[in-house]
């Protein structure tokens, strides 16, 4: 026996530890947890809530003391995460028992906030029990379960600093509240029937039609009818349809001004899915899980209406999260249609009075409730790449999980301009914002302001330094002056590589691939196809794609026709104007078309660009897939489509790769090929494959060229599953590691997150 076990063999008669413990324990059922093993071992002292997580002390026999140690590493309850367990010994105070305190509401904000988690499978069985005081209560939730982020209006999380303070405890709720060995101990949004929110159906007019559970069926039997339901969910409105309606499908895309962008849809279960989707384990484990995110799936054999998403699209669908969508859908027993209760591109809409204004013109009745939303939460968007799930879309159900990147905190980062999100490094890591929407619109903006406000407030941080894109004309750049702090700008595709550093913790050096649409270089042109070594103290362009002149500049993104000018041109000179066997040409008249060539000439409104985005536009607009665009990505999307109906092995497409410093991607041998392929009428999905499998060996070229054994796949184009796959496995090949985002957005959803790391790591702020 050494020295050391002698001594703590020791019998004690008693000690005492006060054990600090940040992390994700609020909200989680962390305070009954702890209850119930410090009662169970007999130690006295207490558990409370603290603005930096949760504080037990604890005293009793030292074997009892280490048994509660060892419990909270291992049986904590299982939505909890434990960042940090600060222990220290104190003088026993001979106290007895064991109670759960007031919550401390001073200090640092630590706490990490949980996001709202879908319905537990206890809960879902109450609500389907007729013996159950809450059989088909829209509102039931438990510790493990239900709203949380939606709800919270600050820190410490308890009820009163919740949207539920304004519903008074029933005797029966409270019973449940206050006891350790119920499951809704201290479940901050415990409801039923009694004391709870209620549901109400009002007609276009706002009046109410029906109440409680006749509001249900109600607008289950408007659903049936093909009318158009604005639903208050968890984190907003959605607006639904059933799917399998054509006509109704189409009235609300009319309404909603959305032509061709895929509507989500929400599936009353698995098994309902399962004719309309392929879906793989880890795509319904993902559709399942708690977070219950909108996965997108390739369609399977049964179609929905064919509006639902146009021309073999991915389908965007879910399932319930909250009690109110397992009734509804549970009732009506098809899927529905389940969009953003929004106008294109504004903020999705949260409270009930400005639904009847803003979506006054596309919705037909509204199915509300009276819990307030604090914060406006779409649902979240993921694909799975390669096995693993990528976030699109990152808000319900994600949002505000910090990301675990150990940086300085105090750091505000603006992120860009559309799929705007901020960023603000705290005490438990990087927390960023729910997906915010574009910025654009006064609503979008506003939206930006008030989650700027919220996130300092929430983590009581003030900004030490903000960080912005260098493009001087975001908006979230123009915001970035109004603050007192000093401003970083960072580079957008070293952002988008950035960010990938920040989710995996990589160090430098390596390489980034960062692939989008649009970003600013810092040298009058626009950057979107680039390779970028990440040094130990700064950034260094290492290749890009060959450069092009991009007639009518941002028209483009509407118009993918003028992408595949801009490389016609630069592969054939003025002979492309003349090509008018090609679609992309002949859709423009022969005034239009000598319009274009001036600018082009003359280089007016025909800004250089190296964006792989717009390289994907022109292609699909060559092969005759899409002229012009009413969503983003929808011409690469459709591209992507095209090459995965290819059953054939095709030679890829050259992208030779020059020798010059910095290295260049040209793309011209690929599209005289192309051309002479499309003239011959190749099938499109040969030509789809072809042009995928070429940019992905051009990737290990480069890669290999510039020698890094970590490389970072980001930005919006890796996106394309395809595009992500293959150049992944062919550099694994190659002997890379490979990482891309997983839990942060790929594009521009991800910059805040990349510009804060930047700002920490290499500006050392
Ligand atoms: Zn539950
Ligand atoms: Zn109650
Ligand atoms: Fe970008």
């Amino acid at each position: 026996m050494t020295a050391t076990a002698i001594l703590d063999a020791t019998p004690a008669a008693r000690e005492r530890v006060r054990i600090a413990i940040t992390g994700t324990v609020q909200g989680v059922g962390f305070r009954p947890f702890v209850w119930r093993k410090a009662t169970a071992l007999g130690l006295a002292g207490s558990v409370a809530n603290t603005a930096a997580g949760v504080l037990v002390e604890a005293e009793g026999s030292p074997a009892a003391v280490a048994s509660l140690l060892r419990s909270l590493r291992e049986d904590a309850p299982p939505n909890a995460r434990i960042a940090r367990c600060d222990v220290a010994r104190e003088p026993p105070t001979g106290a007895a028992g064991f109670v759960i305190a007031e919550s401390v509401a001073s200090g640092a904000r630590r706490g990490a906030i949980l996001p709202d988690l879908a319905t537990c499978p206890e809960c879902l069985a109450e609500i389907a029990d007729p013996a159950s005081r809450r059989y088909r209560y829209p509102f039931t939730n438990c510790t493990h379960c239900g709203p949380r982020y939606s709800i919270v209006r600050d820190m410490p999380y308890d009820r009163a600093r919740t949207s539920m303070a304004v519903f008074p405890m029933c005797a029966d709720c409270r019973a449940e509240y206050d006891n350790p060995a119920d499951r809704r101990f201290h479940a901050e949004a415990i409801a039923c029937p009694a004391c709870g929110p209620r549901l109400a159906l009002w007609d276009a007019a706002g009046r109410t039609i029906a109440a409680a559970d006749d509001a249900l069926l109600a607008a289950g039997a408007a659903l049936r009818d093909g009318r158009v339901v604005a639903v208050k969910g968890i984190g907003g409105f959605h607006l639904m349809v059933d799917a399998r309606n054509p006509a109704a499908v189409a009235r609300l895309r009319r309404r909603k001004h959305r032509p061709d962008k895929p509507l989500a849809v929400m599936f009353p279960s698995l098994e309902a899915l399962a004719p309309y989707a392929n879906v793989d384990p880890a795509e319904a484990a993902l559709l399942s899980g708690r977070e219950r995110p909108i996965v997108l799936l390739r369609q399977g054999r049964r179609a929905l209406a064919d509006a639902v998403a146009p021309g073999g699209a991915l389908i965007g669908a879910m399932l319930p999260y909250s009690p109110l969508h397992h009734l509804l859908l549970g009732d009506v027993g098809f899927p529905v249609v389940a969009t953003s209760g929004n106008l294109s591109d504004e903020p999705i809409v949260t409270d009930e009075a400005d639904a009847l204004v803003r979506l006054g013109e596309i919705a037909d009745c509204y199915l509300v409730h009276d819990r307030p939303i604090v914060r406006p939460l779409d649902d979240s968007v993921v694909r799975v790449i390669a096995g693993t799930p990528t976030v699109f879309r990152r808000a319900r159900g994600y949002a505000p999980a910090p990301v675990e990147a150990g940086l300085t905190p105090g750091i505000l980062a603006l992120g860009g301009h559309l799929k705007a999100a901020v960023a603000l490094t705290t005490e438990s890591g990087a927390v960023v914002s729910q997906h915010l929407g574009d910025l654009d619109t006064p609503q979008g903006r506003d939206a930006y302001h008030a989650a700027v406000a919220d996130l300092t407030r929430l983590y009581r941080t003030e900004p030490r330094a903000v960080v912005r894109d260098l493009h001087p004309d975001y908006y979230s750049s123009r915001v970035a002056a109004a603050h007192s702090a000093p401003v970083i700008s960072v580079q957008h595709h070293v952002a988008h590589v950035a960010a990938v550093m920040a989710e995996h913790d990589l160090v430098a050096p390596l390489l980034g691939i960062a692939w989008d649409g649009t970003g600013d270089g810092g040298d009058g042109t626009i950057w979107g196809g680039e390779f970028i070594r990440i040094t130990p103290s700064g950034w260094e362009r290492v290749a890009h794609l060959l450069p092009f002149r991009l007639p009518g500049g941002e028209a483009a993104v509407r118009e993918p026709r003028r992408s595949a000018l801009g490389l016609l041109r630069a592969t054939f000179g003025d002979a492309a104007f003349a090509m008018d066997d090609l679609a992309p040409v002949a859709g423009f008249t022969a005034a239009e078309r000598r319009t274009i060539a001036a600018m082009i000439a003359r280089g007016v409104g025909a800004p250089v660009t190296t964006s792989a985005g717009r390289l994907f536009d022109g292609v699909a607009a060559l092969v005759g897939l899409s002229q012009r665009a009413t969503y983003e990505a929808q011409a690469a999307s459709a591209l992507e489509t095209a090459a995965d109906a290819c059953a054939a092995d095709v030679v890829p497409y050259p992208f030779p790769v020059t020798a010059d410093a910095p290295m260049m991607l040209d793309w011209r041998p690929a599209i005289r090929s192309l051309v002479t392929d499309v003239r011959t009428a190749r099938p499109v999905s040969e030509v789809a494959a072809a042009f995928h499998g070429g940019l992905a060996r051009a990737i290990v070229e480069v890669a290999s060229r510039a020698g890094e054994a970590t490389v970072v796949l980001a930005g919006g184009c890796f996106q394309n599953a395809r595009l992500a796959a293959e150049s992944e496995r062919l550099l694994e090949a190659a002997g890379r590691r490979v990482f891309r985002a997983h839990l942060v957005p790929p594009n521009d959803g991800g910059l805040s997150l990349g510009q804060a790391w930047w700002a920490a790591k290499m500006e050392c702020v």
